[in-house]
């Protein structure tokens, strides 16, 4: 072969070669540059949502926030609870709403709950396992005379009668949320009696103080907690003239012995709204405000709904 012949050839086949790269190259670069867009559009992303699961502690006579996954669509449900090495259902259901496959409610434990465990079922589902824990609320003694503490025929009829009229009230709660920011604490003044005080007269009778008592003297603006619908006002026994406002979801606050009831019933208040002036009315040994909250049939302590309520509007409170 003559040398410019060689050349020739050799030179073709570098070419060739040349252009073999180039093309792979080329092609590697598209192929990098198109797959994943070709994955995005070819296949859409459908996220299957499942049920999640999680354990809190709750002492007894306390709220607390919960949120959980869900694979249900927006609207209103509510959770089955049992208790541990009980296979009967607790009497009530915890109502709670999805929004965006996400499940939110309020938990609130029993002042008198001595159970270990509770669990939470969606549909069968577990989604909540509950560990109770005590609360050390504190005893108080006192020595009263006979007739201050047993109420008379007349009276206990009325209060049996009462008790009525408000059960029927905390049975009939909108199942959705009427409010959209955390539960504030009525009064910012002395607290004249805590929540979960055990009060034992003369050594044998007890009574529990299912609320908190704030120093107030007659006729001071009472705000209410949150915005809510007014579902009762009256004059009763043991609270004298109340207030009780649903929030939704099995959630009432009440507020107690006032002078004057400035809100009638049906009213849809705006958190802040004066509910009346407070008084003492009721069996009171003086001027204060009762405040209260019913949370799916438990009486619970205020403060910890306020607490629990800012972690649900986390994003309200960044934003003050
Ligand atoms: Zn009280």
């Amino acid at each position: 072969m003559e040398l410019d012949q060689y050349l020739k050839i050799n030179g073709n086949n570098m070419k060739i070669v040349l252009m073999t790269i180039l093309l792979t190259a080329c092609s590697g670069i598209k192929l990098q540059d198109t797959e994943p867009v070709a994955e995005v559009t070819a296949e859409p992303t459908k996220v299957s949502v499942v049920y999640s699961q999680q354990t809190i502690t709750v002492q007894n006579g306390k709220a607390k926030y919960i949120n959980f996954q869900t694979p249900q669509e927006d609207g209103s449900y509510a959770l089955d609870c049992t208790e541990q090495n009980s296979p009967k259902p607790l009497k009530q259901k915890i109502p709670y709403i999805v929004k965006s496959n996400v499940g939110v409610t309020y938990y609130a434990e029993s002042y008198f709950s001595r159970a270990k465990k509770h669990f939470c079922y969606s549909e069968g589902q577990l989604v909540l396992e509950v560990n109770v824990s005590r609360f050390p609320y504190k005893k108080e003694h006192l020595k009263v005379s006979k007739k201050k503490i047993d109420l008379s025929k007349k009276d206990l009829a009325r209060v049996i009668r009462e008790r009525k009229i408000t059960s029927a009230i905390y049975k009939k709660s909108v199942p959705y949320l009427l409010f959209d920011k955390p539960f504030i604490v009525p009064l910012d003044s002395f607290i004249t009696s805590h929540y979960g005080n055990q009060r034992i007269f003369n050594n044998k009778k007890r009574s529990q103080h299912l609320g908190n008592d704030f120093r107030a003297k007659v006729g001071v603006e009472i705000p209410s907690s949150n915005r809510g619908k007014v579902v009762f006002v009256g004059d009763l026994f043991y609270t004298g003239n109340v207030v009780i406002i649903d929030h939704g979801l099995n959630l009432f606050s009440l507020y107690a012995h006032l002078s004057k009831i400035l809100v009638t019933e049906g009213t849809i208040l705006n958190q802040g709204d004066i509910v009346g002036l407070s008084g003492m009315t009721g069996r009171v040994s003086g001027p204060h405000l009762h405040w209260g909250i019913k949370m799916n049939g438990h009486n619970i302590d205020g403060f910890s709904l306020a607490e629990e309520s800012k972690k649900h509007f986390k994003s309200y409170e960044s934003s003050l």
